[in-house]
């Protein structure tokens, strides 16, 4: 794995043939790192077995971790799957296209690295137009996990991908920073009631709305041993900086409060500290590195600034990332918290 990394910028007006040119990479079986609105994804032609295979080659991914399969319509969906339950449907109507990926059952097409062997394929179309042209142009499905190296936090900008993955892809089109920030809701459609497996903008309330009752299928903890989640993706570690991180959850004033314990404690010990605050909380923590969560009760904010705050922090090179969990826990709060507690070495509860 030595490759020369072309970087597309497609802000400027070379746009359409940038993507083009991305497209052909693609379509020879090369790896192309992309925009999409949840994160950046690392793309390779679903169907060619080799391609498929050196995206977890790049990214140190476990094979048994299945991908998910971008398309840029619902007509190439159809061509994956088979027995498409009528509620799958009614949620492609109503969240594609857009960060919820939908699993059913595949068809023979679908090679098993892809799926990590499964007799199911994760599907969605993708609301990003630099990602839907990519598609489009490629004539692919188009698996693309998060671009990143496994176990690290997801990347929301090129350069977080760049960091990770450089001489490792073909190439990144640059087309700036996510709007989500956060990967999409997974549902399963193929058990009796469905099962969200993972958390995201699209929450179980907004599911319900549309297709009834539905069952959590995921928990926020990481399973080392477990052979029988659900998620292959479950299992494994998470959104983990260099750094340890201690995630304090509950209300504004016992947060703060206990946060101020800590930072006393870590001092003690010499350990090189970095905050993930709440703006509610900044001015309680003066002159301690600290990067911004947003409003807490704008948890889209939280949703957008974790993955960037987490990579921002270990690249000050600090011990001890010490979050503040008191930001809202509805809608996609929900998610946030998910991704924070998978990430945690420690969790507080206050
Ligand atoms: P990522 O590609 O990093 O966004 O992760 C994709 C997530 O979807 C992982 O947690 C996978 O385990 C999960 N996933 C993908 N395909 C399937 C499938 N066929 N069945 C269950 N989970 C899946
Ligand atoms: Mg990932």
């Amino acid at each position: 794995m030595n490759k020369n990394t072309r970087v597309f910028h497609v802000n400027g007006k070379a746009h359409e043939e940038q993507i083009r040119e991305a497209a052909r990479i693609l379509k020879e079986g090369g790896l192309v790192a992309f925009p999409t609105e949840t994160v950046y994804g690392l793309g390779a032609d679903a169907l060619n077995e080799k391609a498929v295979m050196q995206i977890f080659e790049a990214k140190g991914r476990p094979a048994d971790n299945p991908l998910i399969v971008h398309v840029d319509s619902r007509e190439n969906c159809m061509k994956l799957v088979r027995n498409i339950p009528e509620k799958a449907l009614l949620l492609m109507d109503e969240f594609w296209p857009g960060p919820l990926t939908i699993i059913m059952k595949r068809k023979e097409i679908v090679p098993d690295v892809t799926t990590g062997g499964l007799d199911t394929v994760a599907v969605r179309i993708p609301e990003n137009s630099v990602a839907i042209a990519l598609i489009k142009y490629s004539g692919k499905p188009i698996a693309a996990p998060s671009a990143n190296l496994s176990g690290k936090p997801s990347p929301t900008t090129a350069g977080h991908v760049l960091r990770d993955l450089s001489g490792r892809i073909d190439a990144i089109i640059d087309g700036g920073d996510v709007t989500i920030g956060l990967e999409s809701t997974v549902i399963d459609m193929t058990s009796e009631v469905p099962a969200i497996l993972r958390p995201g903008k699209v929450s179980k309330e907004e599911i319900e709305g549309c297709i009834g009752e539905v069952k959590i299928g995921y928990d926020d903890k990481v399973h080392p041993e477990s052979e029988t989640v659900r998620s292959p993706g479950m299992k494994y570690t998470h959104y983990s900086p260099e750094s340890n991180v201690v995630l304090v959850e509950g209300e504004h004033d016992p947060v703060v409060s206990r946060t101020k314990e800590l930072i006393a404690d870590f001092n003690l010990r010499n350990a090189k500290i970095g905050l993930l605050l709440t703006e509610e909380s900044r001015s309680s923590f003066p002159g301690i590195l600290s990067y911004s969560l947003g409003n807490k009760n704008e948890p889209e904010q939280a949703a957008k600034n974790l993955f960037f705050g987490l990579r921002y922090l270990d690249e000050q090179k600090v011990d001890i990332i010490i979050v503040d969990g008191s930001f809202r826990k509805d809608g996609i709060g929900m998610a946030v918290f998910n991704r924070v507690r998978k990430a945690a070495d420690m969790i507080i509860k206050v």
